[in-house]
């Protein structure tokens, strides 16, 4: 049986007229089995349809901030770069795969923040100054150690795979998820109350967390969600 496909979505620099994707991610994917494919953003909707039918999951990683209007709001000050045409693709790509499909879709950091958002969920813009929240842009940490810990919920998907109602993980973002999406049950909290991990009702493998479990290589709950990922992959054929 070939390896399953995985698609990953690029970072866009637009001004700079560049993609770009973090190694982690293609390395955790191949090492759980499964091949990476990098998603660019597409000029036409067509072409990204037709290359979500060619992949058997989708991983949509980290990157800059979301557009506030994409959830009914509008930039109050503290959002970052943002880039409406990522935003634009990545929402569709959740849409499609979610209501077409039963392929699995993994959503990283700004990856479970767009998961949430096409889902009709809201984010907060940020998350130090929108309080009382500690600091969850924890920068100043190596990727690989963790810096809070996160409550998982009893009976969730997260739950089954890790085994654990406990995790480590690391923080690198600002913003967070406020009010989940619609068909989107909160997997993991952390301590101060941020939404860490979302999941999809019904769905075999649709899971969004606020942390990075690619940077986490010598955790093995976290190598734990890519081998899960890949084996719901093969399965959702
Ligand atoms: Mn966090």
């Amino acid at each position: 049986m070939r390896k399953p496909l995985i698609g990953i979505s690029c970072n866009y620099e637009q001004d700079l007229k560049r993609f770009s994707v973090s190694e982690g991610y293609v390395r955790m994917i191949e090492a759980a089995g499964g091949r990476p494919l990098l998603l660019p953003v597409y000029s036409d909707m067509e072409d990204l349809h037709e290359m979500l039918s060619l992949v058997d999951g989708v991983l949509l990683g980290g990157g800059t901030d979301i557009d506030p209007q994409a959830y009914g709001e509008t930039d109050r000050g503290k959002c970052g770069p943002i880039v409406p045409v990522r935003d634009r693709q990545e929402i569709e790509i959740v849409r499609y795969l979610t209501g077409h499909t039963d392929k699995p879709l993994f959503c990283i950091c700004r990856g479970a923040q767009i998961l949430n958002v096409a889902a009709g969920g809201t984010l907060c813009q940020d998350l130090e100054s929108e309080g009382p929240y500690w600091n969850h842009a924890r920068s100043n940490y190596p990727g690989h150690v963790p810096c809070h810990t996160v409550q998982v919920k009893k009976g969730s998907l997260l739950e089954k795979i890790t085994g654990t109602p406990r995790l480590g993980v690391n923080s690198l973002h600002h913003q967070g998820m406020r009010k989940a999406g619609k068909n989107l049950k909160v997997a993991a909290c952390s301590q101060d109350g941020v939404i860490e991990a979302v999941e999809m009702d019904g769905k075999a493998f649709v899971l969004g967390v606020q942390w990075h479990p690619e940077k986490m290589t010598d955790s093995p709950e976290q190598r734990l969600l890519f081998e899960a990922f890949i084996e719901a992959a093969k399965s959702g054929r």
